[in-house]
C-alpha cells in the first residue's frame, strides 16, 4: 500500500499515451492446488495443457455461438480501444479491449480457421505457447467483465464474454486465479464468500437489532431462518459486517419493518454474489445459485428479494430462471423448479431487487421520509456496471438507472449527476469488479478507478458533492479502498439504502 500512488488526473476524454508492457506480469496470484481441487479443477497446470486448452476452446466455440461470432466479426475499427478504464489507467495497449480479445482471436485463427492453419503470419495467427498462456492469465485477469467496451462496438462484441471463456479454459487446465476460486470454495463449504458461519451471522444480526433499538427506539427485526416469512432476502455477505455495506442492510430491515413485511435471511444461503459468473463456469454458477432455491423451498417464502450487489443482480435477473428456477421460463422438466414456481407469489416480480421493493413502497405511499435528515449530504450516483449493462429494473428499459435515483430523490434533497459520458449505460467500472477485488491487484484497481475518480472530483469541485451512492457491494469495497489514495474521505461512498435508513420514518412497532 505504501508505494502505491494515484495517477495524475486528466481532462476527459483523453486517449492515453501508450506504455507497452506497463502491466506485464502484474496479474493476480495463481490459485494453489488445494484451492483449485476444492472446487473440482485440476490442482496445477496439467502436462497436456496445450491439447486440453485447444479442446476446451473448441467446446466453447461450439457451445456459445456468440463467442465464435466475436472471434470472427471484429474489423479492428478501434472504437472500443480507449473505452476501458484499465487501459485508460494503465496505458498498457494490451488492456485495450480489442487487444485483449486478440489474445484469444490469434489462437482461434491458428487452430480453428483455414487461413490461420496454412498462412498463420498473414492473418495474425499464433500457436498457443506457454508464453501465450501466461499472457492470457495476466491480461484476462485485468478485465472486470464490465461490458463498457461493448456499448461502443458497432458489432456489439462483448469482451466480457471473451474474458469469461478465457478464464474457463485456464481453469480447465489448472491455471486458476486464487481470489475467485478461493471465494467459490467458501460458498460451497460455508454458504457465503466471506466464510462466515451461521452463529457469527446470528450474533451480528442480534447486535444490529440492539443498535437500531438504541438509535430509534423501535424494535426493527433482523430475522434469520424463519419458516413461513413472506420474503427471503438474499444479500451480499459483506452487508453483514463491512462498512459502509452494513448501513444498507439496516436500511433494508427498516423498509421491511415500515411496510409491515415479514422477511428472513438464510444461514445456509447467505450470499447473493456468484463468482461462478466471473470465472465463466456454468457448473459453478449453477451450484451457487442452487443454494438459494434450496433455502427458498425450505423456508417456504413467497418472494425472493436481492440486496445491493451488482453482479448478483445480473445473475438473478438474467440467469436465475434457468439456473435455479426462480423467474419466468424455469425448466419445465425440473420438478424442484416447478415446485418453487408453485410456491412463489406471482403477483410480484420474481426475483425482485430491493430498490424495486422500496420504490414500489414509496409509490404506494407506505414509506415516508424526513428528507432533511440527509441534508448533510450532497449526493451523486455511481451506476454499477453489472446493473447498468447486464440487467434491468422495473418494467421498462432504463428502469435500472431511474429507480435508484428516484429513491435517492425521495429521501434526500441534494442530488447531482456526474458527467453523462460516465453514467447510465456509459458508466465506468469501479475498478474492482469481475473477481479483481483482491489486494494482489491493488495497483490495477487504483489505476482502473481513475476515470470515476476524475468525474467525482469534478462534481466535488463544482457542486460540493460529498457522498457517492451505489448499489453494489464490490463498488463499495473498492471505493472505500481507493478513495483515500485519490485524496477523498473513504466515507464518501455508501449505499442507496444507507440514505433510506437515515431518512425513513419508522412509526410504531409492528
Ligand atoms: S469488459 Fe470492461 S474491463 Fe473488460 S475490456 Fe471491456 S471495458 Fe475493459
Ligand atoms: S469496436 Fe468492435 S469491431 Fe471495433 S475494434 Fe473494438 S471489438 Fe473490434
Amino acid at each position: 500500500m505504501a508505494d502505491i500512488t494515484a495517477p495524475a488526473y486528466r481532462i476527459i476524454p483523453i486517449v492515453p499515451k501508450l506504455i507497452p508492457g506497463a502491466m506485464e506480469g502484474k496479474g493476480p496470484f495463481v490459485a494453489s492446488d488445494k484451492i483449485n481441487e476444492a472446487i473440482g479443477f485440476p490442482g496445477k497446470l496439467v502436462e497436456d495443457w496445450h491439447d486440453k486448452a485447444i479442446a476446451k476452446m473448441g467446446e466453447l466455440l461450439s457451445k456459445y455461438r456468440s463467442l465464435k461470432v466475436y472471434m470472427d466479426a471484429c474489423v479492428h475499427c478501434g472504437a472500443c480501444s480507449d473505452k476501458c478504464h484499465y487501459f485508460i489507467g494503465t496505458q498498457d495497449p494490451k488492456n485495450m479491449p480489442v487487444a485483449r480479445q486478440d489474445l484469444m482471436r490469434s489462437v482461434y485463427r491458428r487452430y480453428f480457421t483455414l487461413p490461420g492453419k496454412f498462412f498463420p503470419k498473414l492473418v495474425g495467427a499464433r500457436d498457443l505457447t506457454r508464453e501465450v498462456l501466461d499472457e492470457w492469465f495476466n491480461y484476462f485477469n485485468q478485465c472486470s467483465e464490465c461490458r463498457r467496451c461493448s456499448v461502443f462496438c458497432p458489432y456489439g462484441i462483448d469482451t466480457a464474454e471473451v474474458t469469461m471463456a478465457a478464464r474457463e479454459i485456464l481453469d480447465s487446465v489448472g491455471y486458476g486465479q486464487k481470489y475467485s476460486n478461493e471465494i467459490i470454495g467458501k460458498v460451497h463449504k460455508i454458504g457465503n464468500n466471506l466464510g462466515l458461519p451461521g452463529p457469527a451471522l446470528r450474533d451480528t444480526l442480534e447486535g444490529l437489532e440492539e443498535d437500531v433499538k438504541d438509535a430509534t427506539g423501535v424494535d426493527v427485526k433482523f430475522p434469520m431462518d424463519v419458516k413461513g416469512a413472506e420474503v427471503l432476502l438474499i444479500t451480499p455477505s459483506a452487508d453483514f459486517f463491512a462498512e459502509p455495506h452494513i448501513d444498507s442492510l439496516i436500511g433494508y430491515a427498516k423498509v421491511f419493518h415500515a411496510t409491515g413485511t415479514t422477511w428472513t435471511l438464510s444461514s445456509m444461503s447467505s450470499e447473493a454474489g456468484n463468482f461462478g459468473m466471473f470465472i465463466g463456469n456454468y457448473d459453478q454458477l449453477r451450484a451457487i445459485a442452487m443454494r438459494i432455491r434450496q433455502a427458498a423451498l425450505e423456508l417456504g417464502v413467497k418472494r425472493i428479494v436481492v440486496g445491493e450487489c451488482g453482479h448478483a443482480w445480473r445473475v438473478a435477473y438474467s440467469f436465475w430462471n434457468t439456473l435455479n428456477g426462480v423467474g419466468d421460463g424455469a425448466d419445465a422438466d425440473d420438478k424442484f423448479a416447478q415446485m418453487l414456481q408453485k410456491q412463489l407469489d406471482h403477483r410480484y416480480k420474481q426475483p425482485m431487487h430491493i430498490c424495486e421493493f422500496t420504490w414500489d413502497a414509496v409509490q404506494a405511499g407506505t414509506l415516508t421520509f424526513d428528507k432533511s435528515l440527509n441534508d448533510k449530504h450532497i449526493i451523486t450516483f455511481h451506476d454499477s456496471c453489472n446493473v447498468a449493462r447486464g440487467s434491468r429494473m422495473g418494467d421498462y428499459a432504463g428502469g435500472q438507472f431511474d429507480i435508484p435515483r428516484n429513491i435517492i430523490k425521495a429521501c434526500a434533497n441534494n442530488f447531482v449527476e456526474m458527467d453523462p459520458r460516465t453514467t447510465r449505460e456509459q458508466t465506468f467500472c469501479c475498478g474492482g469488479g469481475g473477481g479483481l477485488l483482491t489486494d494482489d491487484l491493488l495497483d490495477l484497481r487504483v489505476k482502473g478507478a481513475l476515470p470515476r475518480m476524475e468525474v467525482l472530483q469534478q462534481v466535488k469541485d463544482d457542486h460540493g458533492v460529498n457522498f457517492m451512492a451505489t448499489i453494489c457491494a464490490i463498488c463499495k469495497a473498492q471505493f472505500t479502498k481507493v478513495l483515500p489514495i485519490y485524496g477523498f474521505d473513504r466515507r464518501v461512498v455508501g449505499g442507496v439504502h444507507q440514505l433510506v435508513s437515515n431518512a425513513i420514518i419508522l412509526g410504531e412497532d409492528k
